[in-house]
Order: structure tokens, then C-alpha cells, then sequence
């Protein structure tokens, strides 16, 4: 069993020391996916995350809607380069962008990007990182790893999307690295193609479906809650 452990919406001052914790006592390598206005204010746990030699990826700079839904010129670049700016001096940050799922969580469609985005991530030559494994610990903090196994042993090489950013659902993550551990589970940091629609900057013909051809205005820029 191939597994890619990636944790989001961090960096978390609750969060992200406890899935350090759990990783480090383990020796299993992961990738963070941070929030770049939440590295502008918690730069220690990012070097925390570095220094233990976790990959560090870019998860836009509010997280605040998909940026498919978003119109305004320069908005969806900006949520892009701003972050890589904060998390590139890190020894182990990557040009590795994750898109935000939307609501209800974790969707991979059209809503993802918008045009300017998809030219965001060519320009700068980025990777980008899907995911096929959502336990949806943010959602069942208390019982996500129902499920959470066989959801893994269901696909080649599994790309897990849990949560440092929401601390309550974390309290599980020894758990399930112990069950992973009693799988053999392989721990890496890379990617199957099947999650990489654009690779360093070149985008794959399937990618094309995850690029908003329609743009609906403003349709959530008013809502700045939580998503996945
Ligand atoms: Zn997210």
C-alpha cells in the first residue's frame, strides 16, 4: 500500500505541533499544504514543519472560496504567487500548489480554477497536487477513520487529505498511523499522475476539465467560512 499523507489549512498552533508529534515519533514523511496568511502568522511552525523534513506545498493565500469562483483580475494570482513568496525560503518548500476543495468538501471539477489560475500555475511552473483519499476529518472529527483504510486500500497509490488546520479531528491521527503501519504502508511524498493534472508548469489534457469556463460572479465572496 502506497500512501501520500497530506495535511491542510495549516499552519495551526494546536494542529500542526500535534501531527508533528505523531509523525515524528513514527518517522513517516508528509506534505503540508499551507494557507499562506496563516504562515505570515505562525512562521515558527512552518519552520518546525521544515526542519523535520516535510515537504512544504502552497494552498492559496485565504483559502476563502475556490478560485473558480473567483472574477476579479488578479485576485487568484495573487492568492498563488503571495503564498510561494512566504513558504519559498523554506528549505523544503516545493512549487506544489493544491487548489481549495470548496463546499461540500473536497469536489474536483470545474470550480477548482479559474483561467487565471491555470496561467498562474503554467507561468510559474507548478505542480498540481489532487487527492483521491478525503476521510473528512474536519466534518467527523470523532469518527473519520471509519472508512479511512479501506479507502486507501482501495487505490493504487493513495493521497490522503486530513486536516492540521482543524485541530479536534487530529486526536485520531495516531490511530490511523498505527493502522496504516500494521498494513505495510509505504510512506512517500509524491504524487500519482492520476493527481497531478499539471506538472511543473505543463498541463495534462485532462486538466482542462478542472478550469471554470463560465465564471459566476461573486457567487461566494461574501462567505469567508471554513472549507476544506
Ligand atoms: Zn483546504
Amino acid at each position: 500500500m502506497r500512501v501520500t499523507l497530506t495535511f491542510d489549512n495549516g499552519p495551526d498552533p494546536v494542529g500542526t505541533p500535534a501531527v508533528l508529534d505523531a509523525l515524528s515519533d513514527r518517522g513517516i514523511p508528509a506534505v503540508f499544504f499551507v494557507v499562506g496568511a496563516k504562515v505570515k502568522k505562525h512562521p515558527d511552525l512552518v519552520s518546525r514543519i521544515s526542519a523535520a523534513g516535510h515537504t512544504l506545498g502552497n494552498h492559496t493565500w485565504s483559502h476563502s472560496s475556490p478560485l473558480g469562483d473567483v472574477t476579479e483580475p488578479g485576485v487568484a494570482r495573487a492568492e498563488i504567487d503571495r503564498t510561494q513568496d512566504v513558504i519559498e525560503e523554506s528549505r523544503t518548500a516545493r512549487r506544489l500548489f493544491r487548489p481549495v476543495g470548496g463546499d461540500p468538501g473536497a469536489v474536483i471539477d470545474h470550480r477548482l480554477l479559474n483561467d487565471e489560475a491555470m496561467k498562474t500555475l503554467t507561468d510559474g511552473g507548478y505542480t498540481m497536487a489532487l487527492w483521491n483519499v478525503v476521510p473528512r476529518d474536519w466534518e467527523l472529527p470523532d469518527s473519520w477513520l471509519e472508512g479511512a483504510i479501506d479507502a486507501c486500500r482501495a487505490v493504487d497509490h493513495a493521497v490522503v487529505v486530513l486536516h492540521d488546520g482543524h485541530p479536534a479531528g487530529m486526536a485520531l491521527l495516531p490511530t490511523f498511523l498505527d493502522a496504516l503501519g500494521e498494513e505495510n504502508a509505504e510512506f512517500r511524498t509524491d504524487f500519482p499522475s492520476s493527481c497531478t493534472p499539471v506538472v511543473k508548469g505543463v498541463p495534462r489534457p485532462e486538466s482542462a476539465a478542472l478550469v471554470t469556463a463560465d465564471p459566476h460572479p461573486y457567487l461566494h465572496s461574501s462567505t469567508m467560512k471554513e472549507q476544506p
